[in-house]
């Protein structure tokens, strides 16, 4: 049986001219850029540089022009966003909508639903975020409670989101609900897009170690949602989530939350470093390079049109396993000069906090591995 099918990353076009066009902007918006937030910075926002990318043809790459998309290839994509993450962009005020609602609103969506949100995603103007997560029910997504009643004047929404990432931030919120009363399970679902802005829809903070208001609970007291806001079939919610969650596994946000970091080694330690610390960027550089290779090899076969589902829960599981050593194998390795450059310590000090998280958000390790296990004909 083959493991891991290896796929070619084959982007058309100049790959090289893409890749400088995304270093320039970046190199021509960083000034202002906190450092710390240059690490895991798929959670750090900025509006200007996202309505930049908007304006540069650099959101909604793949989706159709008539709704402010380029019809670029999936992997020119792949290349932009990898460049963006690598080089401490702050994008996540866009990434979840240009990443998984925008292109679950071209695949389910109805007309109107594309017209309404699709050309402000790829203006960088309209952000979305994802309702899945409930007090009871995270990695049993199935458990879901939350729930939706129809009745003629539309949906009335009961119950509660956890751990919403920007939905303080964002208009809407694709949300996984219980519609059919008496379901259960993965039955009886279906996905409403929510307007936050809603009577009824209450966002509250969670702040998270860092000290950062990054995520969110929502509540719904019968938030009364216009019927047209069902996306999808209704009771096809799983079938709709599991297609998002391979969208939202698959990229290369998966391996490179820490990678500020050994970018900050490098510049801090120069061009002769102690023999212990050149070891550790070397293990470290082979390891991202080989996570980078797989990620790859994942994005390539998602847009070849199969499903990478266990590739996807492979490189997530390596990749968050990598991002979060790499914080304390440079804690470890750092002698008294080095812990006292600053820079180097402040985001050492941030990425220790934030790491934890990593693995957790969208899918844990032991989740992870038992989709591994499944697909691996193993359970
Ligand atoms: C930074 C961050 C951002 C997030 N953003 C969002 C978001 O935008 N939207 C959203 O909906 N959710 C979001 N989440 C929530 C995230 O998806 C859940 O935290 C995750 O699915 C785990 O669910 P839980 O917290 O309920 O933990 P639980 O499901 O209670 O798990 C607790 C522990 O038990 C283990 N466990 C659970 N079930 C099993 C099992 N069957 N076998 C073995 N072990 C098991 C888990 O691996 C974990 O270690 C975010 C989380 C984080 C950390």
């Amino acid at each position: 049986m083959q493991i891991f099918a290896i796929h070619p990353f084959d982007p058309p076009g100049d790959v090289p001219a893409l890749r400088a066009r995304v270093r320039a902007l970046i190199a021509g918006h960083e000034a202002g850029w906190p450092l710390e937030g240059r690490s895991n910075n798929w959670f750090t926002f900025d509006a200007a540089f996202s309505r930049v990318l908007g304006r540069e043809g650099l959101l909604g790459m793949t989706w159709p022009k008539r709704y402010g998309g380029h019809e670029r290839h999936p992997l020119e994509r792949y290349v932009v966003m990898e460049e963006l993450l690598a080089g401490g962009a702050p994008v996540g005020l866009h990434w979840i909508a240009d990443r998984q609602t925008g292109p679950l609103l071209l695949r389910y969506g109805t007309e109107n639903q594309r017209r309404k949100y699709l050309p402000g995603m790829a203006a960088g103007e309209i952000y979305a975020c994802i309702g899945l997560s409930e007090p009871n029910a995270g990695s049993d997504l199935a458990s879901v409670r939350t729930s939706a009643r129809k009745t003629p004047e539309g949906w009335r929404v009961n119950g509660q989101k956890v751990w919403t990432s920007g939905a303080h931030r964002s208009h809407a919120a694709l949300t996984l609900l219980r519609t059919e009363e008496g379901s259960q399970r993965n039955a009886g679902l279906s996905q409403l897009m929510i307007d936050l802005d809603t009577p009824g829809v209450t966002v509250r903070p969670i702040v998270d170690m860092t000290g950062t208001h990054h995520f969110n609970e929502i509540f719904f007291d019968d938030a009364l949602i216009p019927l047209d806001a069902l996306v999808g079939t209704e009771g096809e919610g799983w079938k709709q989530v599991t297609a998002e969650l391979a969208l939202e596994r698959s990229g290369p946000e998966r391996y490179l939350s820490s990678h500020a970091l050994l970018v900050a080694l490098i510049d801090a330690v120069g061009p002769d470093p102690a023999p212990a610390i050149a070891q550790l960027i070397g293990r470290l550089t082979a390891e991202m390079w080989t996570l980078r290779q797989m990620s790859m090899s994942t994005a390539a076969k998602l847009a070849a049109g199969d499903d990478p589902m266990v590739e996807a829960a492979i490189v997530k599981d390596l990749g968050n396993a990598f991002e979060q050593a790499m914080p304390r194998l440079v804690q470890a390795a750092l002698d008294a000069d080095l812990a006292a450059n600053s820079d180097l310590s402040r985001l050492l000090t941030w990425v220790l906090l934030a790491s934890p998280s990593f693995s957790l958000r969208g899918g844990t390790p032991e989740v992870l591995r038992g989709i591994i296990a499944k697909g691996l004909g193993l359970r």
